[in-house]
């Protein structure tokens, strides 16, 4: 097994998952089997149970792990399918030491950090390193790890103690270390200068911590000057082809390209001893063949040609949007979606609070720019959440999206929500949902009765869960977009649903539940079938978007806000198996 272990520095968020992603794609483009793994130092068990407003969305994997962020980014490169284990977290290693401890296992010794913490770690990379995460259900070849927060902090010490063990232990040519630091231009602005100080601090930080950066990648709002590689290359003792420059590009889709014109792969091959002589083709282990290099660069390079006058407007009502990392897959999977119909996506955000009637004592310019903004989108989006706040703006602006023939999607909580609004349209008194409304005369969405909502980790119905698509459902539009096959699998992270009781009324109100779960009694999609686009879905299709891949539901969330042709072209697309569609800058 090969490693390829990217820590960070001076400043958080400095795009390390992106860098690895990239590190990763590239090694794939030679052909080679490719995991990741990320650490987080803190000791929650996993995401799970973290504000989305603090930490970003949580990523949900197929095996029902609720993981950090960055596991998205992996996936959604590399094609490749992770799982709980691949997210490693200090909560994660203490108890499964401290219950290897109860049972006795370390025979009457002091159990300490060093050895028995840090042998953990490295027993537990070693196992799931080997996990196949791809089609061809091979052994990976190589194992990108990154270290989450930035060296020096006093939580993740023994996670670098056990990685500069496990450098000795994989020996020479099976490790690579890639140390992502950050070069702030001061004065900001074209006179400013690319200041190399803390990117100097920040390698001798890695440097006493044991591991020893053989790449410096250096993130800069603009390329790095010659002088500042070399300066960089002295003061840290490397040659300048082990400094790289990541300057801010319009999307982070570009940094492997970019990478890859410093030469990038040539330099982490060296260290990795990789043969040059691979065929620079990743298509022998990926079973399906869309993974290549080519139609990577493709794709990214042909977004580029696209002007912003194909952008369309959709407007994201939730009620984490201060946060934008609290939907990173779900605005990804609309770049999928825009980039598979060579157009590109302008996401208006909307605090869906604002939307909410009573808000307008408060504060009448944000109501009236929140509805502005709605009624200026293309189409109307309303994502997953939990609890009660905000809820009310959400359901008017799914009511405005129905009336008003806009294209509508609902995920999870927006699918819930969707048949609230709907109940009350066709006159069902006070319908509600046992989550934000418990006193409600008629509960639509009822709390689902195996799971647990008193205790909150890893509770919810998780993971992926098989859809099928019901009797007499062909004229759905999305059903169409999976094409002849009638089962699907999605994966869900939900502890609410809709009342199976109330199911025969809204069907006979002219809603239908086009897939259950196999049992029949869950809904799982909802749509309305004299609508551009009216759809709701009670799993999160946003897990399963990739940049070669997009997902069907928000493909054809977007076609259909694009124009009815736009919808119509993609289906015949996907029909024929086309990666995108040729040319429709005339839709
Ligand atoms: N809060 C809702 C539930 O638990 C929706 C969850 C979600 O949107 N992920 O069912």
């Amino acid at each position: 097994m090969k490693y390829v272990v990217v820590s960070g520095g001076v400043i958080s968020g400095v795009g390390k998952g992106i860098i690895a992603s990239s590190a990763g794609l590239l090694l794939q483009s030679k052909g080679l089997v490719v995991s990741s793994i990320k650490i987080d130092s803190y000791i929650n068990i996993d995401a799970g149970t973290m504000s989305p407003l603090e930490h970003g969305e949580v990523y949900v994997a197929d095996d029902g792990g609720e993981m950090d962020l960055d596991l998205g980014n992996y996936e959604r490169y590399l094609l490749t399918t992770l799982g709980r284990d691949h997210n490693l977290t200090t909560g994660k290693i203490y108890q499964q030491v401290i219950d290897a401890e109860r049972v006795g296992h370390y025979l009457g010794k002091t159990v300490q950090v060093v050895p028995h913490v840090t042998d953990a770690i490295q027993a537990w990379i070693e196992r799931v390193a080997r996990v196949p995460v791809d089609e061809s259900g091979a052994e990976p070849d190589v194992c990108t790890i990154e270290l989450g927060g930035t060296v020096g902090d006093i939580e993740s010490s023994p996670f670098i103690y056990a990685l500069a063990q496990l450098r000795k232990r994989a020996g020479k040519g099976n490790f690579v270390q890639i140390h992502v630091s950050f070069v702030p231009i001061v004065p900001p602005g074209a006179s400013g200068e690319q200041k190399t100080k803390p990117t100097q601090r920040s390698t001798g930080d890695v440097r006493r911590a044991g591991l020893n950066p053989d790449l410096i990648a250096c993130r800069c709002a603009v390329p790095l000057d010659p002088a500042t590689t070399e300066k960089i290359a002295s003061m840290c003792s490397v040659e300048p082809e082990q400094v790289f420059g990541v300057h801010d590009v319009s999307s982070t889709y570009h940094v492997p390209i970019l990478l890859e014109r410093q030469n990038f792969l040539y330099a982490i091959s060296k260290y990795l001893d990789i043969p040059s002589s691979l065929p620079r083709t990743p298509t022998q282990r990926i079973a399906d063949g869309s993974h290549m290099w080519k139609d990577w660069v493709d794709l990214i390079q042909s977004q580029e040609a696209i002007q912003d006058t194909l952008s369309i407007p959709i407007a994201l009502v939730g009620k984490y949007v201060s946060h934008k990392d609290a939907y990173l897959s779900i605005s990804k999977s609309l770049e999928h979606a825009a980039m598979y119909c060579h157009k590109r996506v302008e996401i208006i955000w909307i605090n869906a609070s604002d939307l909410d009637p009573e808000s307008y004592i408060d504060s009448p310019a944000k109501y009236h720019k929140a509805w502005h903004d709605l009624c200026s989108a293309r189409g109307v989006l309303v994502p997953g959440g939990f609890g009660v706040r905000a809820t009310t703006g959400m359901i008017k602006a799914i009511n405005w999206a129905r009336i008003n023939n806009k294209p509508f999607l609902g995920v999870c909580l927006g699918m819930q929500l969707a048949i609230i609004e709907y109940s009350q349209s066709i006159g069902i008194e006070d319908p509600g949902s046992e989550e934000p409304h418990p006193l409600a005369k008629n509960n639509v969405i009822v709390y689902m009765p195996e799971t647990d909502k008193d205790k909150l980790g890893g509770t919810m119905r998780l993971g992926k869960h098989p859809c099928i698509f019901q009797k007499d459902t062909e004229w759905s539009k999305v059903r169409a977009l999976y094409g002849p096959v009638s089962r699907i699998e999605e994966r869900h992270r939900h502890r609410y649903e809709v009342n199976p009781d109330m199911v025969d009324r809204l069907e006979e109100a002219g809603l239908s539940f086009v897939a259950k779960d196999e049992t029949g009694k869950r809904m799982e999609i909802v749509e309305l079938r004299n609508h551009p686009w009216f759809v709701g879905v009670q799993f999160h299709p946003e897990y399963l978007s990739r940049v070669l891949r997009p997902s069907k539901v928000f493909l054809g969330f977007f076609a259909a806000a694009t124009g009815t042709r736009c919808l119509e072209k993609v289906t015949e697309a996907l029909e024929q198996g086309c990666r995108s569609l040729e040319r429709i800058d005339s839709i």
